[in-house]
């Protein structure tokens, strides 16, 4: 059977000499979703998408990793970098502070690098508003209240005050759906998966951000002159 993941090797390797500006992925959902896993496999599976880790005020939870899951922070010092211009967004969720610190992002756009960031509506349209070309925007939605609230139940890692807390504030994080560019129902991990790697395929062949076309196309058009 023909391999229709892989393009064939000319293709590649053109897509591969020709230079691409790098995108900013946002995932948002409600917690509980499903956003955790679909973005860890992405990032075990695209070695071209690298997470942008977020700082916050929020005690790390069993299993997290400092400057892997996120940057933990007192609230004094996440002051500071508010103070000190060093985020590109941030916000208040559930009582603490998250934010996407600059470092590093910006360059790595221009090179190519693409971002992929776990961030709530606020943040969303925070960084569409600076940066709307560069952005796609996520969201994940679940296939009804009950599977939420039976998911979130079986992360067990919360008390039953704040899987309450966290149903409510779904509902009211769920109204803000129609402000991202896709929307996905996951009602089956692997397919939502897989329609999050066909839009993140399909964005990074979108024409603005192939930067390296117009060089292309140029020498394209003097070979068609001199044949
Ligand atoms: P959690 O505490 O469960 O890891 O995350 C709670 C919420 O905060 C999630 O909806 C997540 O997307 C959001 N969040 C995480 N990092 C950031 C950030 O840097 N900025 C914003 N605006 N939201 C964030």
């Amino acid at each position: 059977m023909a391999d229709q993941t892989h393009p064939p090797a000319d293709t590649l390797q053109i897509g591969d000499t020709l230079h691409r500006r790098g995108l900013m992925f946002i995932l948002s959902s409600p917690s509980g979703v499903g956003k955790t896993t679909v973005a860890r496999r992405l990032l075990a599976h695209d070695p071209a998408i690298r997470m942008s880790v977020s700082v916050t005020t929020r005690l790390m939870r069993p299993g997290e990793i400092e400057g892997v899951d996120y940057h933990f922070v007192d609230q004094p010092t996440f002051d500071e970098m508010i103070e000190h211009g060093h985020f590109m967004e941030w916000a208040h969720v559930f009582g603490y502070s998250y934010g996407t610190p600059k470092a590093h992002v910006k360059a790595g756009l221009k090179d190519g690098q693409d971002y992929l960031f776990d961030i709530d509506w606020q943040g969303t349209q925070q960084l569409y508003q600076r940066a709307e070309s560069d952005v796609v925007r996520v969201f994940l939605l679940p296939p009804s209240l009950e599977e939420l609230h039976r998911r979130l139940s079986a992360r067990a890692t919360d008390s039953s005050e704040v899987i309450a807390a966290r149903m409510a504030q779904a509902q009211s994080e769920i109204s803000h759906w129609d402000g991202y560019d896709y929307v996905v129902v996951n009602d089956d991990i692997d397919a939502c998966f897989h329609k999050v790697c066909e839009i993140l395929h399909a964005e990074r062949m979108r024409r603005a951000r192939q930067t390296g076309l117009i060089a292309f196309v140029r020498e394209l058009m003097r070979g068609s002159h001199s044949a």
